[in-house]
């Protein structure tokens, strides 16, 4: 007599979530990451002003912006917007 033994195994899952509208980055790690993208214009890494708002729903839905930052570059005064996925990644 053969007896076949089910070993219950867990469903396949990946290690990293898959992504999600509802829990991306954090606010503070957007910043971060807007902090560590130089000035398009002069290519420092000074801003005196940067500011992270959640992206409106229309960007989340086209390209999947998570977060918008504008920032001020602290040396050429140049204004930039730059828009961040849920990933971490910058879109634009
Ligand atoms: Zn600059």
């Amino acid at each position: 007599m053969v007896l076949f033994e089910t070993v219950p195994r867990p469903p396949p899952r990946s290690r990293r979530p898959p992504p999600s509208r509802v829990s991306p980055i954090t606010l503070e790690r957007a910043e971060r990451i807007a902090k560590s993208q130089p000035c398009a214009r002069c290519g420092e890494y000074s801003f005196k002003q940067l500011r992270v708002r959640p992206a409106p729903d229309s960007q989340r839905d086209a390209v999947g912006t998570a977060w918008v930052v504008t920032r001020t570059c602290g040396i050429c005064g140049a204004v930039e917007e730059l828009g961040i996925d849920g990933d971490g990644d910058v879109v634009y």
